[in-house]
């Protein structure tokens, strides 16, 4: 694919990504990667830098808004005492926050001075003098951003910089762009409302547009949009999951209306929809008639060169000579009885040339032998394209043709189905598809009857034959009037203008994917829902697919069906389903969200793509990978950012379509069990070495809008990772201060594996935020690296893709590390641990491995369901002994049958075992809704069958030494 050349300030882009490169040393990985914000997974390094890059733009509007006014001075004061003015609020943007990261102000020089000294802003910082005037303003404008104009700042006579910073830390703390209308129409916080007030007495305008669907269509036109706003003179701010904000300057900026973004989405929809409706027959006779002259000379000279009686007597193909023959017929150039003389002199040895010479006889010509050849619908498709238009050429042959097929045909060729051909609106997208190496004769077809019509009424009516042929205005107005309409209920915003009633009153239809009315004056150039099965390449039942306002039992097997006929799909669907395949479903999504600034996105996307390619070729490294992203930040430093085009970003959606990273034998829109591991074990390191972010997996686009509330999701996952995942939240909801400042992206993914062994209580999500919070960030690269390997070679011997259950020797690694670290917590593992190893232990050696899975979950599952059942019936103490007793005696029952049983100090070790894991579970299934307490339980039980599956020998042996010590 061709490279794509990004929309992005590139000054700017690079900026950040030299910013980044400091921000990824150890020194700062904190930094980098701590929680910014509390309602949404967003880290420092995405909310400061998008605060950043919005500051850095506004001071540029400023800048252009003050030219000959009083505050351009003022911005010439700025800069005389420290520097690039847009370059002051890069960094002051950057570090708003940062009393919410450093508790003292060295730490907060220490980090201005290795960005000032790597970052190429231009600002003084040579001497002591310089070094601690900036690191003053930059704490005055941070103590404003958070409580307003204040003597201090205003001392500094960097006043100006206070409503650009509210605005930028506005703007990037905002989730959706009607936050932003709020500040637009005065109706945010007051200190909001009137910094933004300020800025519009400077001249500044902040516009937003909203975009009211996430599809690929729209991710695709958004650069388009972004481009047609930088030549209205507005400038991208922040894009949200719904939309974009932008700044421009006042009486310099104009609105858009909505039939220029409709425009836009008219040049991305035609491409598909000539592509699909269009075949190859049909593009080659368009070639011939590039001008009428050409028209003229290739007639000519096919005449001349092909079509002559010598020339059949020098053809040796069978079915080019059929052609030749039919050619000449059409000319006129032979009668019947020379056709028939040729035919039998010639074609005789050939079967279906023998059949075909007894059709050219019969007036029925080439018929026969292309529909053998290729198919009956490639030809009639043809040849009804061409008798609509030139019905004296060959409406009586077709009728003879389908007279003929009735009586000797199978039912396929029957009259009905030539008419229904001859009806049809819509064409048979498996032409196109089957033509390739069919071309010449077809192309000899379509030639000879050209010739005719050019010989009958000449080259002008040819031209407009196949004028009207290709539909090309057709299809233009059809796109035109869709594309109007669907922007029309889908585009809004303060800068643009709505130049359209928004209501479709004469609908006569609607897509039956996504219900978009469809109006009458097109409904019948939309593709039938049938296409969307073969564009899609899905196998044939999608066209027979029910959809629910289909008729019961309606016939929607005939092509015939009215039904079927009446069952439309718009032209985004049709895109949609075009074009996806290219993205190896099931489709992955990363997002930055709740909002990101422009030249933000474009860097992470330079990243991603880099480290796609790490993944795709299988080099499960985390040297490799980190290599890869310093070597993109050089090029992003050096201002580079054309890449291969295997991403789409969106612009007006904080968000790029990634392909599925690993490479499988078959594409398709589900999502396994295998598929989703895959993806979760990409996901941690991808997040850790992108500095946060959120990613999804899932089979359709629409299920992937606002993605900012987790930073990992697929359509599925383990029961027990839902389940943390949703005690996360919780946790975070609940114990918000605590986590504050101490989240790191990359734990996210961590966490959900950690908690599946180590404990379900809340409170202990907390202590293991801590607990991670207290593992710096190598040990943290070391954990991931495991959960990288998807695949590995040891031994000589392949190992396969580590399902599920095997994160519980990473989550293993991880106890060692904390161990190591001289952290050491006691959950529902070592109780589960416990019970496992003690069963194991106590059967004989030969039976360890072969009892099943039924015999070790049973006592637990026992024991589970007692304490959910009698939990609110008995006190907590007596259901916990019900519990356990009731688990013991399954245990021997289970047991006895193989003659197996429990040794006296073993019965006490699972008594222990049991209790423990019930008084570790009892907080959290007494506060979960009874069904997702059964879901937790099950999880457990998994787990524990999943200890005891990998236990080997020499644990007991552990064991007895641990008794014995
Ligand atoms: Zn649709």
């Amino acid at each position: 694919m061709l490279p794509q050349q990004h929309t992005a300030d590139l000054r700017l882009t690079s900026l950040l990504a030299q910013l980044y490169e400091v921000l990824l040393s150890d020194k700062w990985n904190t930094v980098r990667l701590t929680r910014a914000k509390l309602r949404n997974w967003v880290t420092y390094w995405h909310h400061g830098g998008t605060v950043a890059a919005i500051a850095y733009k506004l001071c540029n509007a400023l800048r252009e808004a003050c030219k000959g006014k009083g505050c351009g001075k003022v911005i010439e004061d700025i800069e005389d005492r420290f520097g690039g003015f847009e370059d002051l609020c890069f960094v002051a943007g950057f570090l708003h926050d940062h009393n919410k990261l450093f508790k003292n102000p060295d730490q907060l020089r220490e980090l201005l001075t290795d960005i000032v000294g790597y970052v190429g802003v231009e600002l003084y910082f040579g001497s002591e003098e310089d070094r601690e005037e900036l690191l003053e303003a930059i704490m005055a404008v941070a103590e404003a951003t958070e409580g307003g104009l204040t003597g201090r700042i205003e001392g500094m006579g960097l006043s100006i910089l206070w409503p650009i910073l509210m605005t930028a830390d506005y703007l990037a703390s905002q989730e959706s762009v009607s936050d932003v209308e709020e500040l637009v129409f005065g109706l945010a916080g007051k200190a909001y409302s009137d910094a933004y007030q300020l800025l519009r007495r400077l001249g500044l305008v902040i516009g937003t547009i909203s975009v009211g669907t996430g599809n690929l269509l729209t991710a695709m036109v958004s650069k388009d949009i972004v481009e047609i706003l930088r030549n209205r003179g507005w400038e991208p701010l922040a894009i949200y999951y719904d939309g974009i904000a932008v700044v421009g300057v006042e009486n310099s900026s104009t609105k858009l209306t909505l039939r220029e973004i409709a425009e836009a989405f008219t040049r991305e929809l035609k491409n598909v929809a000539i592509e699909i409706d269009e075949n190859k027959v049909k593009t080659l006779l368009g070639k011939l008639l590039k001008s009428r002259n050409e028209v003229a000379a290739a007639l000519e000279s096919f005449v001349k060169a092909k079509v002559a009686e010598k020339s059949v007597d020098e053809e040796s193909n069978p079915k080019r000579l059929v052609a030749l023959i039919a050619a000449l017929h059409a000319l006129d150039k032979i009668g019947f009885k020379k056709v028939y003389e040729l035919a039998s002199r010639r074609l005789a040895g050939y079967q279906p040339a023998k059949l075909g010479a007894q059709y050219i006889v019969g007036k029925t010509t080439f018929a026969k032998d292309f529909l053998d050849g290729y198919g009956v619908s490639n030809v009639m498709e043809l040849l009804r394209r061409l008798a609509i238009e030139s019905p004296f050429l060959l409406t009586d042959l077709i009728a003879k043709m389908a007279a003929k097929f009735d009586k000797t045909r199978k039912p396929r060729y029957s009259k009905k189905l030539l008419e229904e051909l001859l009806k049809a609106n819509s064409l048979q997208p498996s032409l196109a598809a089957r033509l390739p190496d069919k071309v010449g004769l077809i192309y000899s077809l379509a030639l000879s009857l050209a010739a005719r019509v050019v010989i009958k009424e000449g080259p002008e009516k040819l031209v407009e034959i196949v004028e009207k042929i290709f539909g090309i205005k057709d299809v233009e107005r059809v796109v035109e009037e869709f594309a109007l309409d669907y922007v029309t209920g889908r585009v809004s915003g303060t800068i643009v203008v709505p130049d359209r009633p928004s209501t479709i009153n004469d609908a006569a239809g609607y897509c039956v994917v996504c219900r978009t009315p469809l109006r009458k004056s097109y409904v019948e150039g939309m593709p039938l829902f049938k296409v969307y099965g073969d564009v899609l390449r899905a196998p044939k039942g999608v066209v027979e697919l029910w959809v629910s306002d289909d008729p019961p039992l309606a016939d929607l097997d005939a092509s015939s069906s009215p039904y079927v006929m009446a069952r439309r799909i718009c032209l985004a669907c049709l895109y949609e389903a075009s074009r996806i395949g290219g993205f190896f479903p099931p489709l992955t999504v990363y997002a930055l969200h709740p909002a990101v600034a422009l030249e933000q996105l474009v860097l992470e996307q330079l990243l991603l793509e880099a480290l796609n390619e790490v993944f795709a070729n299988r080099e499960y490294r985390i040297d490799k990978a980190f290599e890869s992203v310093y070597k993109t930040l050089k090029k992003a430093q050096k201002r580079e950012l054309s890449v291969e085009q295997r991403m789409v970003i969106d612009y007006l959606g904080a968000r790029m379509l990634v392909p599925f990273p690993f490479k499988e034998r078959e594409t398709s829109m589900s999502i396994t069990v295998s598929r989703a591991s895959k993806f979760y074990a990409f996901a941690g390191p991808v997040l850790y070495l992108l500095g946060g972010g959120q990613l999804a997996v899932a089979s359709s686009l629409a299920e992937l809008k606002l993605l900012s509330r987790r930073p990992v999701s697929a359509g599925i996952a383990p029961t027990w990772l839902t389940t943390i995942l949703e005690l996360l939240e919780r946790g975070v909801r609940e114990q918000a201060e605590k986590v504050r400042n101490t989240y790191r992206a990359v734990v996210d993914a961590l966490l959900a594996y950690y908690h599946n062994l180590t404990s379900f209580r809340l409170e202990d999500a907390d202590e293991a935020y801590s607990l991670l919070e207290a593992v710096s960030a190598d040990p943290i690269v070391a954990l991931l690296y495991p959960l990288i390997l998807v695949r590995e070679e040891r031994d000589g011997r392949r190992y396969s893709p580590a399902p599920y259950s095997n994160v519980f020797f990473h989550v293993h690694r991880l106890e060692e590390v904390l161990k190591s670290l001289g952290v050491r917590e006691k959950g529902l593992t070592d109780h589960l641990y416990l019970y496992a190893v003690t069963l194991y232990c106590s059967l004989p050696p030969q039976t360890r491995q072969s009892i099943s899975k039924y015999h070790v979950q049973s006592p637990l599952r026992e024991a589970l369901n007692i304490l959910l059942d009698y939990k609110g019936v008995l006190d907590s103490k007596s259901v916990k002994r019900l519990a356990v007793d009731n688990a013991v005696s399954v245990l021997k029952r289970r047991l006895a049958p193989q003659g197996l049983s429990l040794k006296d100090d073993a019965e006490s070790k699972i008594r222990r075992a049991i209790e423990g894991v019930l008084d570790a579970l009892e907080p959290t299934l007494s506060a979960l809704a009874p069904s997702k307490a059964r879901r937790l339980a099950e999880a457990v039980l998994d787990s524990a069958y999943e200890t005891y599956r990998i236990l080997r020998p020499e644990a007991c042996t552990k064991e007895e030494e641990k008794v014995k010590a």
